[in-house]
């Protein structure tokens, strides 16, 4: 499957930063970690501290997968509202969720502080504005509901947000906690450090056969060597919704694009994440090289071809929802990308085992919070090994309906 088209903003501005060998002899792991993107780099961080060996593989190079395409919004409000995800698995477990979203930003903050990895990371707020007077109503009850639950919301009125931000809506809610980062530079850089500290890392290496065994699983590459494991954890992004019968994601196209780096941003803007009630949503931040950020425009099919042919039919549709929603900003276009992007019909993420695998375990986050789940994933994926429960794990499970 193709992930991304092939000019991703990040991978151009970063170039391609580390470069790990292929793997060449049989070798044996306690944990074997499938995919090289930001999952597997969170993933295995967590499990190299907590002491076990890890072996990373991946069939493209490190972070050339989703991770080179992610604009980095990183949200803890889910692509489904609180509301509404109250009223699919109850008010309770709906604000367990949200609240999970503002402690992986906060713990990515501190991991991003620790390991020292200059990644652009920086805490901002987020505003999910109402693209018209009738979604204003909606986003109102939206309101009430993190209000009442403490999520660190205000709602700003369409005057004040046309004031401070520039931009028309009919009002929006201003959340505390949100940040962004170059999620492609964090990947290979913490990837780094922890092959410093032991990690085994191997990129262009492919698979041919996995058999999943009561001792652990034995992984035939297509070189011949064997990479036997007591444990695997696919962290392996939107290609693995094909391992499952049952539907578990659906997969569609999206599309972004990006200023030039001396654009001229408020201050205020600079500190914001912005979205909208719009479906499929807009959304728009800055970077750290003082660049504006637009996405959006999704569409049902998933297909490279079918991103490479209307990539700047899309980039124009993005540039006038911009001019819509912020008249007169000069956004002068420096690169356009798109990627697969796959979301649930609960907004939430997939983490956990599946009953057709043993002794495998799946970190998959999907929607615009994915980088966010899988942060969580880190913590999560622990307690499973651990055999212990946590109250989001049969949130997250496999075959919840
Ligand atoms: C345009 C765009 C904008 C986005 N914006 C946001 C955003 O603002 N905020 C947010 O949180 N998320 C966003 N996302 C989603 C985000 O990119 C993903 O959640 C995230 O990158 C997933 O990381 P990953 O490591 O799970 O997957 P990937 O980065 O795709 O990594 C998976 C890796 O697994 C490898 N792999 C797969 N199968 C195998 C196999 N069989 N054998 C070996 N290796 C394998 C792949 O080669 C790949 O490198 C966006 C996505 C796109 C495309």
């Amino acid at each position: 499957m193709r992930l991304r088209t092939f000019e991703s903003f990040w991978l151009l501005k970063n170039g391609l930063l580390y470069s790990y060998p292929s793997l060449q002899e049989d070798l044996g792991s306690d944990i074997v970690v499938i995919g090289g993107g930001i999952t597997g780099a969170l993933i295995s961080h967590a499990l190299l501290q907590a002491g076990y060996e890890v072996t990373v593989l991946d069939k493209r190079d490190i972070a050339q997968g989703s991770t080179a395409a992610t604009t980095s919004m990183l949200q803890y409000e889910i692509d489904v509202p609180l509301y509404q995800l109250a009223d699919r698995i109850g008010t309770e477990n709906a604000v367990r969720c949200y609240q999970a979203g503002i402690r992986a930003i906060e713990d990515l903050a501190v991991l991003v502080s620790d390991e020292q990895i200059d990644c652009g990371f920086t805490q901002k707020q987020s505003l999910y504005f109402a693209h018209d007077e009738k979604a204003a109503t909606t986003l109102r009850q939206e309101y009430a509901i993190r209000r009442q639950y403490g999520l660190g919301v205000s709602w700003l009125s369409p005057a004040t947000i046309a004031q401070q931000y520039q931009l028309q809506t009919s009002g929006g809610i201003l959340s505390d906690t949100a940040a962004s980062m170059d999620a492609y530079r964090f990947t290979h850089e913490l990837f780094q450090k922890n092959q410093q500290r032991g990690l085994r890392i191997y990129d262009q290496t492919e698979i041919s056969n996995i058999s999943y065994q009561a001792s652990g699983v034995q992984l035939e590459l297509t070189n011949g060597c064997v990479v036997r494991g007591k444990k695997i954890v696919f962290c392996s992004g939107y290609e693995t919704v094909a391992m499952f019968p049952e539907k578990t994601a659906r997969l569609f196209s999206t599309f972004a694009c990006i200023s030039e780096a001396d654009a001229q941003l408020s201050s205020e803007l600079k500190q914001l994440l912005i979205w909208n009630t719009e479906k499929p949503y807009t959304y728009m931040r800055t970077t750290d090289d003082n660049r504006l950020l637009i996405g959006g425009a999704d569409s049902p099919f998933n297909s490279g071809s079918f991103r490479e042919r209307v990539k700047d039919k899309k980039t124009k549709l993005l540039m006038e929802k911009l001019n819509r929603f912020m008249p007169g900003t000069s956004f002068i276009d420096d690169f356009s990308w798109a990627g697969c992007f796959g979301s649930t019909a609960d907004g939430l993420p997939y983490i956990g085992q599946h009953e057709k695998y043993p002794n495998a375990y799946f970190v998959l986050g999907f929607g615009g919070n994915g980088i966010t789940f899988s942060v969580q994933g880190m913590k999560l994926l622990l307690k499973l090994l651990r055999d212990e429960t946590d109250p989001l794990l049969p949130l997250y499970r496999f075959g919840r309906s």
